[in-house]
């Protein structure tokens, strides 16, 4: 049983202000382990102010002094990758392949953003004008549970090497991740209260971050409905506002794919992350004569796929974050078979012989029609839609009739064609035949999927603002 009582504020472990405890589980078995003690809004105010104070200096760094500190944080993430990865199986469930992945990608990004400043030019001219990219002030980053150290390090790591000072508000739910990642952050040395962590519930630390007149930048992921409300409480005081927000990403199947490597592929696209992923590929777009086939394949993959012990190797779907998240899922299989569509793998309940964890089976659903709830909305979890099409006109209509527009699949043998139906969909990213991540390439979503860019030099800038100065040159 752990108890995590200490937030992170002016370059010191101190105790709150907010006195609620808040029970953590571990998903798998539905015990708890663990409980932290949140933050609440006077320590949000007190963060607020040790980054306020910081700024001055840390705005007036040299690009070099950044990038050395963001290796220090790497190198500082980097030696405590076994005690997160621990962590993130524990606290969070992830199947091994994923938690280590998320382990390294924690400390990558930092490495990442270093790069990115390395060859960034703060000063350019336009016409007559010099003109210089300054960094906005304190900037809020709240993060969600699903990749609790990643989201923490990535957004920290873009808002500092633009020279912002930040309050960071991860989720409640992630405490003991937090911790590991806050304690190695410490041991980098940065200068006191260049970053603060301030674990708390998102309508009260959230809220005053988002609210508070001394933040001049919110950089938000979670859900789309959370984004809504942090845009509109932001424009009161006009902070500049990064929202990366849900999806309901296609991906379609072109009429030539290769069923060997498009079904794996699709599969692994839909239940990544154990379901729980913004980019997951959940509408997937088949031509209706191949659909049979492709039905038959699918549920072999499936059988393959395993819900289970995230510390089993062969497990490749872990279980939901919370009791909340799993009856979330259970509900959408329930409307989806209300609404007509047809279960082809899976269904309601627990897998078989598993008596405890909040898992749920990976289930794939045809006969899917577009305007189905279930392909509309975002489950957030291993729960997708099979979607036959006509032809490709009417495959990318499908794939664009959506309020989201986070990331795009397409698959085909012919990686022309592929590009060119990738041309026409409105998403941040499309991917061809791949699941790579390119971390010098932006993210973020068109339409209500977000607004704004991270990663790269697209990234960057979201904590940059113009200035342009005349007469000098
Ligand atoms: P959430 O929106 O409930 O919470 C996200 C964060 O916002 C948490 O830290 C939460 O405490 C905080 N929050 C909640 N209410 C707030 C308020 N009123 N003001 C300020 N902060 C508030 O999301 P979640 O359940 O933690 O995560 C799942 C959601 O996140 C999914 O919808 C998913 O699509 C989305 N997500 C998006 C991306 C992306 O990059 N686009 C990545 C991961 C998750």
């Amino acid at each position: 049983m752990q108890i995590i009582d200490k937030i992170y504020i002016d370059g010191a472990f101190v105790t709150p202000h907010g006195s609620e405890m808040f029970d953590l589980f571990n998903p798998a078995t539905e015990q708890v382990i663990g409980q932290v003690r949140l933050a609440d809004a006077q320590d949000a105010r007190d963060a607020i102010a040790a980054a306020k104070r910081a700024f001055p200096a840390f705005s007036r760094t040299s690009p070099r002094e950044r990038i050395d500190m963001l290796k220090r944080m790497h190198e500082a993430v980097v030696a405590k990758e076994d005690e997160l990865y621990e962590a993130i199986t524990e606290e969070y469930g992830a199947p091994v392949s994923r938690g280590r992945w998320m382990a390294q990608h924690a400390s990558s990004v930092l490495l990442e953003a270093a790069k990115v400043l390395q060859d960034y030019a703060f000063t350019r001219r336009a016409g007559s004008a010099e003109v210089v990219m300054q960094p906005l002030g304190v900037a809020g980053l709240i993060t969600p549970w699903n990749s609790d150290a990643g989201f923490i390090c990535g957004k920290l790591a873009a808002a500092l090497a633009a020279g912002c000072t930040a309050v960071i508000k991860p989720s409640e739910m992630s405490a003991i991740q937090t911790r590991i990642v806050t304690e190695a952050l410490h041991e980098a040395g940065l200068p006191a209260g260049v970053f603060n962590i301030v674990t708390g519930r998102g309508d009260i630390v959230g809220a005053e971050i988002s609210s508070h007149p001394d933040v001049a930048k919110l950089s938000f992921t979670g859900s789309t409905a959370v984004g809504k409300t942090i845009l509109r409480t932001a424009s009161d005081t006009l902070k500049r506002v990064t929202l990366e927000l849900g999806g309901k990403s296609p991906v379609i199947v072109l009429d030539d794919a290769d069923f060997d490597e498009a079904v794996p592929l699709a599969i692994q696209a839909g239940f990544m992350n154990s379901g729980q992923a913004c980019i997951a590929g959940t509408r997937i777009l088949v031509p209706r004569q191949r659909l049979a086939e492709f039905e038959t394949r699918v549920q072999e993959e499936v059988a393959r796929s395993q819900s289970g012990d995230p510390r089993d190797p062969q497990t490749t779907v872990g279980p939901m974050v919370s009791q909340k998240q799993w009856e979330r899922v259970q509900r959408y299989i329930g409307i989806g078979i209300e609404e007509g569509a047809r279960l082809i793998a899976g269904g309601q309940g627990r897998p078989d012989g598993v008596n405890a964890g909040w898992f749920v089976r990976p289930t794939v659903f045809s006969d899917v029609t577009n305007d189905m709830t279930i392909a509309r909305e975002e489950i957030f979890g291993p729960v997708l839609s099979i979607i036959g099409y006509r032809d490709t006109e009417e495959a990318i209509a499908i794939a664009n009739d959506t309020s989201y527009g986070l990331q795009a699949y397409v698959l085909s043998r012919d990686r022309q064609r592929a590009h060119e139906v990738a041309s026409r969909i409105d998403a941040g990213r499309v991917l061809v035949n791949t699941l790579a991540h390119e971390p010098a390439a932006p993210f973020g979503g068109f339409k209500q999927s977000g607004i704004g860019r991270e990663y790269g030099t697209f990234g960057l800038e979201a904590f940059l603002e113009p200035k342009s100065v005349l007469g000098v040159l």
